[in-house]
């Protein structure tokens, strides 16, 4: 195989790492190089100026794989084994340069690193902690690390893993564990459930240890992992179903959402176009509403039903239950002020401080928010109040934005 230029490895390695979502670099212990110490800092604000992914995602991590290389054949993957692509190869050593050389530079904030399974799930795995444990050790380098986890490894490695890494994630992949097993024949959902289980218990253990002494820390931006979304039949209300149960079952702290991207030769197995990406954007609302907005999933959609993509999953909710509305914004709780479409959790807080010295008018809502039109039909205010708004029959014509013209190529 001719040898590949550092070049031409990075620019292999970070395409193919683009499509694993679950990287996001909030929740980790504060860290910095104050006083001459260390390399590096997770405090923000920190050198976050190039991106890997085309979409936008996780611009401030050097998001590699430490290869392409890949002894498994999972049908959704580009890197599979049977699949045709250039492959290429980090060593350990190249990692670590890289990653200290841009983070020098002000380009990135850390490390997202992943794998294809070279050899065997443990030789993978100890190759990832020989970066982590290579940076953190040998170079004291304080950014953010966020290592992919390989289910099926030993696990003393997995727990080696989450001492070095801020956080550590186990890919779920499909929202059925029957497409799994059809699809990823050598992935195996019991071992992944294990895996996440064990990382869960090494979280919390980490954080009481911590509480008591200087213990180190176990992967203190704890653990995400992502679903692909389309590439089975499952439906919205199916996924976040299975989002719902994972973050109660495994303490997660994201569930990412990638929409399914077809890939070159695939199987008649798996759909030839990607879902509308805004399916996804769709389910990261629908999951906000679950997390920070008091929402049960079942609230939001049935289980075999899709959310609707013109609108807003929290505006669809209120379009259906007019009843709890309009609400009036000088006497309602914030739980229920939550759940107004328009408004955000900052904006319900800052309310909630105005609402201490004065009556909310329109123009204070109006100074909050992000726009009132959205707003007006669902509130009450000292100086508004929507009439006969809310119960318009055309009021989701009025709200919903105007249907764009579908592109024929
Ligand atoms: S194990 Fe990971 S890299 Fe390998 S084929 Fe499956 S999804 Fe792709």
């Amino acid at each position: 195989m001719a040898t590949l230029s550092l070049k031409r490895k990075l620019e292999i390695l970070s395409d193919a790492a683009k499509y694993d979502a679950s990287c996001a670099s909030s929740g980790g212990t504060k860290r910095d190089s104050r006083g001459g110490k260390g390399v590096g800092s997770v405090e923000g604000g920190m050198g976050i100026c190039h991106a890997y992914a085309p979409d936008g995602r996780c611009i401030s991590l050097l998001k590699i794989l430490l290869t392409n290389f890949c002894v498994y054949d999972c049908a959704y993957c580009v890197n599979r084994v049977s699949s045709n692509v250039t492959r290429a190869r980090f060593s350990v050593e190249e990692v670590c340069d890289l990653t200290l050389g841009f983070y020098k530079r002000n380009y990135i904030e850390g490390l997202f690193l992943s794998s294809g399974i070279i050899r065997s799930p443990d030789y993978t795995m100890e190759e990832l902690v020989r970066v982590a444990k290579t940076l953190r050790e040998v170079h004291d380098f304080r950014g953010y690390i966020h290592l992919k986890v390989i289910p099926e490894a030993a696990p003393a490695l997995v727990n080696e893993a989450a001492l070095y890494a801020d956080r550590v994630s186990i890919n779920i992949e499909l929202p059925r564990d029957d497409s799994l097993n059809r699809l990823a024949p050598e992935k195996d959902v019991a071992g992944i459930k294990k895996a996440m289980g064990a990382v869960r218990l090494g979280v919390e253990a980490g954080a009481e240890k911590g509480r008591k002494a200087r213990a180190p820390k176990f992967a203190p931006a704890g653990q995400s992992t992502q679903l692909i979304v389309g590439a089975d039949a499952a439906p919205d209300g199916e996924i976040l179903k299975r989002s719902e149960s994972l973050y109660g079952a495994y303490s997660l702290r994201r569930v990412y959402y990638s929409a399914f991207s077809p890939i070159p030769d695939s199987t008649a197995r798996l759909p030839l176009q990607r879902p509308p990406l805004v399916r996804e954007h769709r389910l990261y609302q629908a999951d906000w509403l679950m997390r920070s907005y008091g929402f049960e999933r079942a609230e939001i959609v049935a289980e075999g039903e899709d959310l609707e993509l013109e609108i807003d999953p929290k505006l669809a909710w209120a379009l259906k239950n007019r009843a709890a509305f309009p609400l009036d914004l000088n006497t309602a709780d914030r739980e229920q002020m939550l759940r107004v479409p328009g408004l955000g959790v900052r904006s319900v807080d800052r309310m909630l401080e105005v609402r201490r010295i004065k009556a909310l008018t329109l123009e204070d809502v109006r100074r909050l928010t992000r726009g009132l039109e959205k707003l007006k039909p669902f509130i009450v205010t000292a100086d508004w109040t929507p009439g006969g708004l809310t119960d318009r029959a055309d009021l989701r014509e009025r709200l919903a934005p105007p249907p764009q013209q579908m592109r024929l190529f």
